[in-house]
């Protein structure tokens, strides 16, 4: 696709960029290389320096980052701002805590020997991302990398190629040497030639699973690792013991924030009979309550989507839901005013024969179940193609955590929605993807955990 600024507010053309060709990859391919060969040696001082000053450019500046999120893929400006603080979040722990990661692991094995693993960076990894965050799923590969000696190629989404150019901006302000961060503007379609060029030695994908697949069967092909960060249906889990205003709150900003399109939104409200009808009434009042408007507006509770593809497709979708038998307790299609805009909306009546029934609805849809107890609720969870998220909502923690462990994906929160922090490994598990990013866990998926041995007693 063309990198293109559109502002999802009025679907009105802002900013048109070339696609990078073939020889220029090349030439940033060479560039990250030589890089590469030259940061590796750079001791934590140097890239903690970098990392703190990216942290802190983006606090001084956030106005100026959070609202090139809010021009190209209508984020709600204060959510904008907040992701801001997020990434600048992100570059300080890795600063703070890199070292102490990738410090040689002492072994002791029963020879008597002394041996080690250390933790060597491993070259170029090339990465992919979505539009969804902007900044913070470009910080998440970048500080991870940065620090452990690697180098980083990115594609970014083409619907955000300012948030791109300020981001690869932001580290050459912070200090970063040409080449150790390096936007691609190609269209997906070139990855692949990419991924095989032999100094990229490692493929971060966050995206669809339609991306995921593609890139990681290349991946494959050219024995590359890759760490695939995909989409998600999380389930909503609400039992007959939650505190049901607590749930509603928490569930709705759960589902609505950044007007759904989060891999890890409570996408499918799982509620047990008992309670069902009262959290369904509360959820539908807190919903008609949204004022669609200007996402630059701090007024504004539902902001258009990214696109008006994207508004057009969760519309579809909804409609095709609807063609199947369910039911749209509030919202459904798409409201009468300009823009990528959808209603904020809640189905019920899903049947397994429905055909969205295993789909991912990215934008501000409800899928309200209604089960009769807390096994069916794992049971309708687990029957999913996902295993990103999810959340259980119980005032009794020993039983939340009983169900939270039946739960088939890579995390699982407690009376809160799916989210992140800097020190929380984020990732899934089936079609949701593999590897892990932030925490510990992220910094050590491209590294070479080189392991050490001197046979000399001593
Ligand atoms: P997408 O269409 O897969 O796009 C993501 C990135 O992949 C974009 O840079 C896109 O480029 C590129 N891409 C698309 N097809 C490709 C291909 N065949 N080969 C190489 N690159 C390709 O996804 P999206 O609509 O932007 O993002 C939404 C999805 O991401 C949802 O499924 C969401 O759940 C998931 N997500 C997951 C996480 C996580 O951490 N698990 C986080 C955020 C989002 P173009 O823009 O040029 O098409």
């Amino acid at each position: 696709m063309a990198y293109k600024t559109v502002n999802p507010f009025t679907n009105k053309e802002v900013k048109s960029f070339t696609s990078l060709t073939e020889q220029e990859v090349t030439a940033k391919i060479d560039q990250a290389d030589a890089c590469y060969k030259e940061w590796r040696k750079t001791d934590f001082a140097t890239r903690r320096a970098v990392m703190k000053k990216a942290a802190t450019i983006m606090r001084e500046n956030k106005a100026k980052f959070a609202g090139l999120v809010t021009l190209e893929m209508g984020k709600l400006i204060s959510d904008a701002e907040g992701e801001v603080d997020l990434t600048a979040d992100i570059f300080d722990y890795y600063a703070d805590n890199a070292e102490e990661f990738l410090a040689p692991e002492i072994l002791k094995p029963k020879d008597g020997r002394k041996a080690y693993v250390e933790h060597d960076s491993i070259g170029i990894i090339l990465c992919v991302e979505p539009w969804n965050f902007p900044y913070y799923q470009l910080v998440r590969v970048a500080a991870t990398n940065l620090m452990a000696g690697n180098v980083v190629m990115v594609k970014h989404a083409s619907i955000v190629p300012q948030c791109a150019e300020a981001f690869e901006q932001l580290m050459l302000d912070a200090g970063a040497p040409k080449g150790a961060y390096t936007n691609l503007f190609v269209d997906s379609k070139h990855i692949a030639a990419i991924i095989h060029d032999r100094r990229i030695r490692g493929v971060a994908v966050t995206g669809s699973e339609k991306a995921g697949a593609s890139v990681a069967g290349e991946a494959g092909k050219a024995l590359k690792k890759s760490t695939m960060e995909l989409g998600g249906s999380d389930a909503f889990i609400v039992l007959e013991d939650a505190d049901l205003d607590k749930a509603c709150k928490w569930g709705i900003w759960g589902r609505m924030n950044n007007t759904g399109q989060c891999c890890v939104a409570a996408k499918r409200f799982i509620v047990v009979e008992s309670v069902a009808d009262k959290l369904l009434k509360q959820l539908t009042e807190c919903l008609s309550n949204l004022k669609a408007g200007d996402p630059m507006d701090r007024s504004t509770t539902l902001g258009p989507l990214s696109s008006e593809e994207a508004a057009k497709e969760i519309a579809e979708l909804t409609a095709t839901a609807i063609k199947h038998g369910a039911k749209a307790v509030v919202g459904g299609k798409r409201p009468d005013m300009p823009g990528a805009f959808m209603e904020a909306t809640i189905l019920t009546n899903i049947t397994k024969e429905n055909p969205v029934f295993y789909r991912e609805f990215f934008g501000p849809v409800i899928m309200f179940f209604t089960v009769p107890d807390e096994k069916a609720a794992i049971a309708l969870a687990n029957d999913s193609e996902f295993g990103l998220g999810g959340t259980v909502f119980s005032n009794n923690i020993e039983r939340a955590q009983k169900v939270a462990s039946q739960i088939d994906t890579g995390m699982v929160f407690i009376n809160r929605p799916t989210w992140t922090s800097p020190d929380l490994p984020f990732g899934g598990v089936k079609h949701s993807g593999y590897g892990r990013e932030l925490s510990k866990e992220g910094i050590m998926e491209f590294v070479n955990r080189k392991l050490i041995y001197i046979e000399n007693k001593g």
